[in-house]
């Protein structure tokens, strides 16, 4: 197979990157020029490690409360709670909405590696554990022997660090051939921004715009004449290189506790987190919008690049870290005037 472009967009674990990053597997003297941008560099979150397995329940569920039966609808959110409150045995049963009405509602199982649901040795296992962890759902009929047989043997999924490569494309001194990489190939991260797809599709528009010779922000055609492959691919490594960086700055503090870690170092952090939330969105409000509100609070808004996101929330960490430094100094400056007048 001869081709002039490569896409690399095999995932995190790519092998067209890692071929990339590696020197010494045997490829024309052009593809290792600067191998050393495709080395992944890597930021361990307090999500990251987290294991996950998937339970499914069928379509609209019911959960018996005082007042009868509450129908589930398949557009709300849900979390269920466990009655274990140990760290090692609480658990929530996480459901996202789905647009079907019909969709089985899969729950998603979220803890750390260590927890009691990683050491049950079989279905039935599964089941007791599950049926005493929830003991108002009825399990038994929402759940099949089928169905927990699949739910054991699933190995389930591990959050990942918080990574990308800053390299994103490599081109021949001719122009006219080159390699470029999309999608996890280039960033991965832990679950909690629901940014991975959205990151994804940003690449692939990005890079279509660049081949096109479009703006790959504003997809209005430019002055500049990428006449070679090699300058669309330049371009889009140019542009989108920061950009990723920015978005592995925002999945590192945009919501990392979400998943009510349970040692002790996340419930500490997780309260650290909320009071800077609260800091920023109390801010945002007294400033009539001036002041930014925590990046999170704008991820989804799509007028905002990450890096316009990070940027602006930077600006406020440093404005929040000035005055405090003043209110320190002053307080400072106050007790020794103090001292010195009564001394
Ligand atoms: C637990 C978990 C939950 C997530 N939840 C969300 C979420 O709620 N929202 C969200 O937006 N994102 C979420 N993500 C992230 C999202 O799944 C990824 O960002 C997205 O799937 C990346 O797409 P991709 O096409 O780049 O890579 P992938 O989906 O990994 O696809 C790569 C493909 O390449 C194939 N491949 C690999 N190597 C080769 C090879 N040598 N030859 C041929 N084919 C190959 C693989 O089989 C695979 O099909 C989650 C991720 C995890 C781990």
């Amino acid at each position: 197979f001869v081709g002039s472009l490569i896409v690399g967009a095999d995932g995190m674990n790519s092998d067209v990157r890692n071929c990339l990053a590696d020197r010494t597997s045997p490829k024309g003297s052009w593809l290792t020029m600067d191998h050393k941008k495709f080395n992944v560099k890597a930021w361990t979150s307090p999500a990251s490690g987290l294991r996950m397995k998937v339970l499914q329940f069928p379509a609209n569920f019911t959960i018996p409360d005082a007042e009868g039966d509450l129908v589930t609808e398949s557009e709300t959110i849900y979390a269920i709670r466990s009655v274990n409150t140990r760290p090692l045995n609480y658990i929530s049963l996480g459901l996202l909405p789905v647009k079907d009405p019909n969709m089985v509602r899969s729950t998603n199982v979220i803890t750390r590696p260590n927890h009691d649901i990683w050491k049950l040795r079989s279905p039935q296992e599964c089941k007791d554990w599950f049926t005493k962890a929830f003991p108002r759902l009825r399990l038994n009929k929402l759940v099949s022997d089928d169905e927990w047989e699949r739910f054991y043997h699933s190995q389930g999924t591990t959050f990942p660090k918080c990574r990308y490569c800053p390299g994103m494309q490599v081109s021949h001194p001719s122009g006219n051939s080159g390699v470029v990489l999309v999608g996890d190939a280039v960033h991965a991260f832990p679950p909690d921004i629901g940014q991975g797809i959205n990151a994804g599709f940003g690449d692939v528009e990005a890079l279509d715009r660049a081949l096109k010779g479009r703006d790959l922000i504003t997809n209005k055609p430019t002055e500049k004449s990428l006449t070679k492959l090699s300058d669309a691919l330049k371009e889009y490594e140019r542009v989108r290189s920061p950009e990723i960086s920015a978005l592995i700055r925002l999945a590192r503090f945009g919501s990392p506790y979400q998943y009510r870690q349970p040692l002790r170092k996340d419930r500490v952090g997780r309260h650290l987190w909320t009071l800077n939330v609260v800091m920023r969105t109390v801010m945002n409000k007294v400033s009539f919008g001036l002041l930014p509100p925590a990046a999170i609070m704008r991820s989804m808004d799509k007028r905002f690049t990450y890096r316009r996101l990070m940027r602006d929330a930077d600006l406020t960490t440093t404005g929040m870290m000035a005055l405090f430094f003043v209110a320190a100094w002053k307080l400072f400056l106050g007790a020794v005037i103090k001292r010195g007048f009564l001394g």
